[in-house]
Parts: structure tokens; sequence; C-alpha cells
């Protein structure tokens, strides 16, 4: 097929999913959005669609908000014997096809696929598009066909092009070779200040914009995917983020939602520049970090320039309070580092309530006693826990370990992966002790307040 430059045309996929639960804690396809601006500075004219959408009425002020939702039949025999009752968050499959007749013929669609366990929805949308659109090039990215290559070869067989993340030149290869086009623009997709801004200007006029300043992280934790999915560090000049929180003003975007798994490593020449420069923007900014922080790294300077920048709340990655856990998973902190980190936050302002902590649940023959501890050393500490239950992660030590131990065959079936099955229940951690944590934390939370 020989595309002339000016029919170019892209089309951009965030599919619907099945789960249990699931809620937009700030979630965006951010790696679609980011090859969909590669795209576009090769020329493509871009539309996308975001099976995703959310209850707009119920959006929080800080940005977060449910997914809409329908409750489904539970499709799979696998299934069988759990009582939670799946739901599909997003579009319908009907949904989707009625967007679909509004878009042009694509000659390449890029469908992305977040979570492993997610991927029955990727299938389906990969049907229906291709069904839709059976000339144009779908290709398949995102965490899913990473982590899970040979399966997604089998599942996602009618694509036309499988990618995994450190795989932009096959990519752009096939692109080139399916569309017969010489790309002019092939940045490496680590490339940091050379990547284009993400594409968030085709939902209008964000809500709020995820910014990644850095890739990859120095430690290895043992239940983490990042080392795995990034294996280099890659960091962005200062200067070139603070140029994209300019681009992002323009669009009247009033809140910044931090994805860096590893923000505050070599902070002097990272972290601190960012955020002084953030602090001198002549406009406000609220700043949000699902993905954690590394406590050990929290000093009385970054505590006081996160709260000047415009941190609204600061989540913290402490997982266990098990010393001997703590030594085994990774090491990233330890108890000491982290009640320095809390004094250096408290002292400079943050509340009790907007320091989040997570705690892992679920760790394969983790004992639930842990979690309690964990939790009552938190409150005391006047901090707010959060529970965060472990999910099984190919590629991760944890999984190459264990995954033999789970009570489901979490290595045959994606499925299985998800935190909701809870796959390494045992007599030590049982469901009902992991519902009694989720009341506990939620009365002793409750409790402090004034
Ligand atoms: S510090 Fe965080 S991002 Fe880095 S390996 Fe550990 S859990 Fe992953």
């Amino acid at each position: 097929m020989k595309v002339s430059r000016e029919t170019l045309s892209a089309l951009l996929i965030n599919p619907y999913i099945y789960d249990f639960s699931a809620y937009s804690f700030w979630s965006a396809p951010l790696g679609l959005l980011y090859m969909g601006a590669v795209l576009r500075k090769n020329d493509f004219h871009l539309s996308l669609i975001d099976c995703l959408e959310i209850v707009e009425e119920k959006r929080k002020e800080d940005g977060r908000a449910p997914f809409i939702k329908e409750k489904i039949k539970t499709p799979l025999q696998t299934f069988d014997g759990i009582r939670k009752r799946l739901k599909r968050y997003g579009i319908s499959e009907s949904g989707l096809i009625k967007k679909l007749e509004h878009v042009h013929r694509p000659d390449i669609i890029l469908i992305t696929s977040i979570m492993t366990y997610w991927y029955t929805g990727t299938k389906e949308v990969l049907r229906v598009v291709r069904t839709a659109f059976p000339e144009s090039k779908i290709i398949i990215g995102g965490i899913y066909p990473t982590l899970c290559y040979g399966h997604a070869a089998i599942h996602m067989a009618d694509a036309d092009l499988i990618v995994r993340n450190n795989e932009i030149d096959v990519f752009y290869d096939f692109i080139e070779e399916h569309l017969s086009i010489k790309l002019r623009y092939r940045t490496r997709f680590y490339g940091s200040d050379i990547l284009p801004y993400p594409c968030f200007d085709l939902y209008g006029s964000p809500y709020f914009v995820p910014i990644l300043t850095s890739f990859g992280c120095i430690y290895r934790c043992a239940y983490c995917s990042t080392p795995f999915m990034y294996p280099r560090i890659i960091r962005r000049k200062p200067g070139h983020v603070l140029d994209e929180i300019l681009h992002w003003h323009e669009f009247n975007v009033k809140r910044l939602v931090l994805y860096d798994d590893n923000f505050l490593y070599d902070k002097t020449n990272h972290a601190i520049p960012i955020l002084k420069g953030i602090g001198d923007l002549p406009f406000k900014l609220d700043i949000y970090n699902p993905n954690a922080m590394n406590a050990a790294l929290i000093d009385e300077e970054i505590a006081g320039l996160l709260l000047c920048s415009g941190f609204k709340e600061i989540r913290i990655g402490l997982e266990t309070i098990n010393p001997e856990t703590q030594r085994k998973t990774g090491n990233k902190v330890d108890r000491a580092g982290f009640e320095r980190a809390i004094r250096c936050l408290l002292k400079a302002g943050f509340k009790s309530d907007t320091i989040g902590v997570y705690v892992l649940a679920g760790l394969p023959f983790q004992k639930w006693t842990d979690v309690k501890d964990a939790i009552d050393y938190l409150c005391d500490l006047g901090v707010t826990p959060h529970i965060a239950e472990y999910t099984p992660i190919p590629h991760t030590r944890l999984y190459e370990k264990y995954s033999g131990f789970a009570r489901y065959p979490v290595t045959e079936e994606p499925l299985y992966q998800n935190n909701a099955l809870f796959p390494f229940c045992w007599k030590g951690f049982t469901e009902e002790n992991l519902v009694f944590l989720k009341g506990y934390l939620k009365e002793k939370t409750k409790s402090r307040q004034p």
C-alpha cells in the first residue's frame, strides 16, 4: 500500500477493560499519546478513541473520577467459584462501533494494552476494529504485550504487529515498510528531550495532564516491573520539563500528575531544579504523584520544595515494616529513613491526611499481621496508610520465584494476575483477614479525624 503524505492518518485507541473494580486515579494512556505525537511529527493526521470514559459529573476537584461501568455476565469459566462480579469499565462494544463509524479509514491503528489481566478488553477491541477497518494496519503495544509477549502473540494474532516497549525501531520499520513511506522523524522513545509532548490536546482541554520527567529506577524491588520495562534510567532536562508545563498552561491545564517512578534520584540535578522552576512559574498548579516517591530520598529541602511547587498530597511507598521483608524485596527504605522523611514533610507543612503511604498486602507467604502492624505504625506516625494489594507481575523476582505457589495458575493465564483475586491467599493471610484489614484501616483513619 503506497500512501501519499497528505493522506496519512492514524487512529489511537485506549480499550475498555474488564475488572472487578477500577477507578481513574488520574489514569491516562501516556505511552499511546507519546506514540501519537511521534506520528504527528511525521505528518500523520490523528484521531483518538479513549474507551475508558469517566463519569464527568462525579469527577473530584483533584481530577480523579469513576469510569463509566456496566455489570456483565462473567465471560470465562476460569472465574467459577469466585463470587466477585466482573464489570466492563468504559464504553460498550456497540458504543465503540458507533464511534468508529465517524472515523475515516485510518492507515494505521494503535491499540494500547495496559494491565496484563485486562487483555480480554483489548482482544475484543481488536476484533471490532479489524472488522470495521479490514485494510488498516493494526499495531498493539503497551505493558501487557511487553510483559506477556508470547501470550499476546497468540491472543492478538489478528493484529499486524505486536510491539514491546523497547522495540521502537520495529515500530518505525513496520510503518515504513507497510505504508511505503520514509519517516523523517524516528526519535528513540527514550531519547527524552527530543521526544515531542504527548498529544493530550486530542482530549480538547484536559482536566489534568500526566508528566513524565524520567524513565526507569535505580532500585530493583522484587515486586516491581519498572526495571524490566525501563532497564535504563533516562531523565529529561529540567528546562524541557518546564517548557512542557508551560505548553500545557496554554491549554489551561491546572493539574499535573507526576508519573515518574524515581523522581528524586540524583535530586540535585533533577528534582530540585524542576521543583524550583515550577515554584517560580507565574501561575499555580496542583500536583499529585500516585506512583509514590522514595521516602529515603526526602529531606527538609525536598519536602519544602514539594509543598511550595504545588503538591497537594504526597504518596510514598513503604510497602512493609517487616525488616526482613524490606531487605529481601529491595531495601529501598528502612524505618529510620522513612521516619526522617515523615518528620520533614510534617515540618514543611503537609498535613496527616495529605501524606499517603502504600503498604503492600498479599505478598507470597506474607502474614496478615505484618500489614496490621504497618497500619498501626503509620497511624502512630500521624500519616495515612493505603493498602496496595499485591499484583504478581511477570519478569519480576517475586513472580519468578513464587508463581508456582499461587492459588491460581498465574503463569498460564494473565487473568489470574489480577490482585482483586488475591492470588497469594494462604492460611497465614486469608480473604477474611484482608476484609478485616480494610475495615480496620477505615476505622483507624476515621477515628483520627477531628
Ligand atoms: S523504588 Fe519503586 S519504582 Fe523503583 S524498583 Fe522499587 S518499587 Fe519499583
